[in-house]
């Protein structure tokens, strides 16, 4: 029997641990750009599951890639080989130029083994050298390690004692990183853009002065791709776009297209630091996820996907700006690239959300008081109209 929203707010008040703020409306499917409610209800999703539905909902060929997994393989140990894990990790070596490739299950598990290897392999050269800095409003995931290397107290207040040897520095002030740095500093962990912190890009330079003084204190560059990676930025890897390339590189979110999956991605000579045992998943990789992310890195990758990326990304920023233009007493900066980008408004921005899902659109707001746009990288410039046009009706009443 099909409940009511009603009984099942009610059974998830009484049943789910209450960690999330949520909207209320229950969710029943989509299709393409858009999600129906259990009422049947229609809703254009400018969120995409956070970044993660990337090829929209029921994408026909990554339903049938799943379908047929599933009826074949869902799982099977890492004590054996599987194509569709040798594929994904052959197209992930392939795309980053970068050496071995290891999957896990979410963002904050990559993350995790990201840490772990960087350790590893920093342990080699001196034990002392431990010390992992990140930045002030980074987002790195909920694991006791990634909440820690996350440089925001709200997520750690509570939860110590935390793993030592982590620093944080604000994100783009290379002086102030360059202080931290020693030749104890084992490695730097970024988001390439950050985007739970309120979608902050890097500023010109910054990334290759972040790689200097890496290089010059034998320290790895790690990127958290987890949110800004495929295909979001309008190239594969954010990284791409700003001409740095990292040591490792963490994924997550978008690369099985909403199938669970994490992955870390490093260099030959980082890969050396692991040896048979020093790591390991049950779940990480099995072939029901690699047969979806093979759709995603089959698709997502192709220059005319990434220049569609960029030119509908340009195209919303126009609109976002049009929209500050109109109301700069509420928006006073639009940040972001590609599909990634952020409206910075005067006021917190819950009800705004709110107001437009009333309406029949899914946002997001992130940091308090940043509207954050991280649809699936299929929409279309109509798709934005749509979007922006709601936005058009809700924000009078706000921007006074
Ligand atoms: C979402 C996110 C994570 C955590 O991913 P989970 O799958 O939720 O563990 C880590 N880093 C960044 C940049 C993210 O956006």
């Amino acid at each position: 029997m099909k409940e009511t929203a009603q009984d099942i707010f009610a059974k998830d008040a009484r049943d789910y641990l209450p960690v999330f703020n949520r909207y209320r409306i229950v969710l029943d499917h989509g299709e393409g750009v858009y999600v129906y409610d259990n009422t049947g209800k229609k809703y254009i999703d400018f969120l995409g599951g956070i970044a993660v539905n990337v090829l929209g909902h029921a994408y026909q060929p990554l339903v049938d890639a799943v379908s047929e997994q599933a009826g074949k393989l869902i799982h099977c140990s890492n004590l054996y080989y599987t194509q569709a894990q040798a594929d994904a990790a052959s197209k992930l070596v392939k795309l980053s130029g970068l050496g071995k490739a290891f999957f896990g299950n979410s963002g904050a598990e990559a993350n995790e083994g990201a840490i772990k290897i960087a350790r590893k392999f920093a342990h080699g050269i001196h034990p002392d050298k431990s010390q992992i800095i990140t930045a002030w409003d980074s987002f790195h995931g909920r694991t006791i390690a990634t909440l820690t290397a996350t440089g925001q107290p709200k997520y750690q207040e509570g939860f110590g004692p935390l793993p030592e040897g982590f620093d944080y520095v604000p994100y783009n002030d290379p002086e102030e990183l360059e202080k931290r740095m020693s030749d104890k500093t084992c490695a730097v962990m970024l988001e390439t853009i950050q985007g739970e912190g309120g979608v902050h890009p890097p500023k010109e330079g910054y990334l290759e002065k972040v790689r200097a003084l890496c290089d010059k204190y034998h320290a790895l560059l790690i990127f958290d791709e987890i949110q800004a990676g495929i295909g979001r930025s309008g190239k594969f890897f954010a990284y791409e776009k700003y001409g740095v390339k990292p040591d490792i590189v963490t994924l997550a979110k978008g690369l099985a297209g909403g199938v669970p999956i994490g992955a870390f991605i490093v260099t030959d000579e980082v890969a050396k630091a692991f040896h048979a045992g020093d790591h390991g998943t049950t779940f990480g990789g099995n072939p029901l996820a690699c047969a979806a992310a093979n759709v995603v890195l089959d698709t997502i990758p192709k220059a005319e996907f990434l220049e569609r990326v960029e030119d509908v990304g340009a195209y919303f920023r126009r609109k976002l700006e049009a929209l500050q233009e109109k109301y700069p007493s509420l928006i006073t900066e639009i940040r972001g690239t590609g599909l990634m980008l952020g409206a910075q408004l005067t006021k917190p921005g819950r009800d705004i959300v709110n107001e437009v899902l009333e309406k029949g659109a899914i946002i997001n707001c992130t940091a308090g008081t940043v509207l954050r746009f991280i649809p699936p990288l299929i929409i279309t410039k109509e798709h934005v109209d749509e979007v922006t046009g709601i936005l058009d009706t809700v924000l009078p009443k706000y921007a006074d």
